[in-house]
């Protein structure tokens, strides 16, 4: 079993290796040895249905990537100062599935130093200081881009950083706000950030946001709400940079989460499935604003728009595009949201199920109506002993985070169903 495995010292060889403190999911953690398509195999051949990773989009142990990296690199492999036409063309593949906004692309390595592209760009852009985030938000780990990560809401943060209370109908400013008033609401919450940025001095560079508020819990928006705050922040003088880090890609059933929440950004920022676990991530914006950057920074990333990203690149598009896969997205997440919907009050920490597409959020109360972090812990360890890998996130936590790989079918979500009510029954002493 997993747990004598453990006891063969791998966690103990971890700890020193990594140092103790690295993050590890689940209560007995799994130790993984396979991946095919949206499942994993663990050491003993047991099969899991991978319902976390969004970075193996198109699968895990996904022929046609494996074939394009490996050609690939026995072919050349080099830095980004010469000609070469495949990632030539993959910037005008991913410029080209955004609307004319977009003409140029810097790429890079991670969602964290795509984000740095788009906080510098803005800041260059517009001569200004000031960046605009939500306070349950996360962007990435590098010293300016972390500056926004898991602060207090309404903090001031780092200097030239302001965040506002993130928009949702499922815990309201005022108990029964709904509608276009709960929409104002969060927009004073937004003006109140935008007054404080121009009181400083900073001034207002850009809004950064995740389309569709990933990380703060997935919530359901008040009407209209995107799209009113990039108005509002456009007046001022801001760019909006949309993080589609976790939206993007396919994942809600569209290209990208700004589509689904509603807005258009000037900047679109890219990473995790891109590459199908290759390192890729993209700064996407329009040809001045991207011109810009490079000729005030003379950008250069060892690693990144190599002929290696390409390869990788265009294999994940390709079979993005050829197994319509953001069909699947939709589909499959639809069924499996009425699902987890029809579930909601059938077990009273069951407080709200939601999402788009391939991610949805169950959100977990306990008796008092308040967030229930063991209990999504408690849930997620439940799936896990019942074949089935999820986590838990939101602002508290307390949401389990279903986001498996754009090839989770029909059969997966129906194999799962089960297996959710016999983990809630026994959290519920039913089962
Ligand atoms: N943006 C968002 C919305 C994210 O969720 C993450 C990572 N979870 C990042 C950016 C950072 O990406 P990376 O880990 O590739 O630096």
């Amino acid at each position: 079993t997993g747990a004598l495995r453990l006891s063969d010292g791998l966690l103990e060889r971890r700890n020193r290796a990594f140092g103790a403190g690295a993050a590890l999911f689940y209560e007995t953690p799994l130790h993984i040895v396979r991946g095919e398509g949206a499942w994993l195999f663990d050491v003993d051949g047991r099969r899991y249905v991978d319902m976390y990773n969004n970075v193996p989009c198109v699968g895990h142990g996904n022929p046609r990537v494996a074939e394009a990296i490996g050609r690939q690199q026995g072919t050349l492999n080099v830095h980004s100062r010469y000609l070469h036409e495949d990632i030539i063309r993959l910037a005008e593949r991913v410029a080209g599935l955004h609307g004319d906004f977009a003409q140029s692309v810097i790429f890079s390595c991670s969602g964290t130093e795509a984000n740095e592209i788009a906080l510098r760009m803005a800041r260059m852009a517009t001569g200004r200081r000031g960046i605009l985030c939500t306070d349950a938000t996360y962007h990435g780990n590098t010293e300016l881009v972390g500056a926004m990560s898991g602060l207090p809401a309404g903090s001031e943060r780092s200097p030239g950083f302001r965040s506002f209370p993130f928009p949702q109908t499922f815990r309201t400013p005022e108990p029964g706000l709904s509608g276009a008033a709960l929409t104002e609401a969060y927009l004073v919450g937004l003006d109140r950030a935008m007054d404080a940025l121009e009181a400083s001095g900073d001034g207002i560079a850009a809004l950064i946001v995740c389309s569709i508020l990933a990380n703060e819990g997935l919530p359901d928006l008040p009407p209209g709400f995107m799209g009113r705050a990039a108005e509002r922040v456009r007046a001022r003088g801001g760019l909006i940079i949309a993080d589609e880090v976790q939206s993007g890609y396919g994942r809600t059933g569209q290209w990208w989460g700004y589509q689904v929440t509603g807005f258009t950004p000037d900047i679109v920022v890219t990473g995790k499935p891109m590459g199908n676990g290759v390192p890729l991530a993209a700064t996407t914006a329009s040809r001045a604003l991207v011109e810009t950057f490079r000729s005030r920074t003379r950008y250069f990333n060892t690693f990144a728009s190599s002929p290696l990203q390409a390869a990788a690149g265009h294999a994940v598009l390709d079979e993005i595009e050829s197994r319509d896969l953001l069909a699947n997205a939709g589909r499959v997440g639809a069924f499996l949201k009425a699902e987890l919907k029809a579930r909601v009050g059938r077990w009273p920490g069951v407080a709200d199920a939601r999402g788009c597409g391939l991610f949805l959020g169950v959100e977990m109360v306990g008796p008092d109506g308040a967030p229930d972090l063991a209990a999504a812990r408690a849930v997620c360890n439940g799936l896990k002993d019942r074949g089935f890998l999820t986590s838990n996130a939101g602002a508290f936590n307390n949401v389990v985070k279903i986001r498996p790989p754009l090839v989770f079918s029909q059969a997966d979500a129906e194999a799962f169903l089960p297996a959710f009510d016999a983990t809630l029954d026994t959290l519920h002493g039913a089962g």
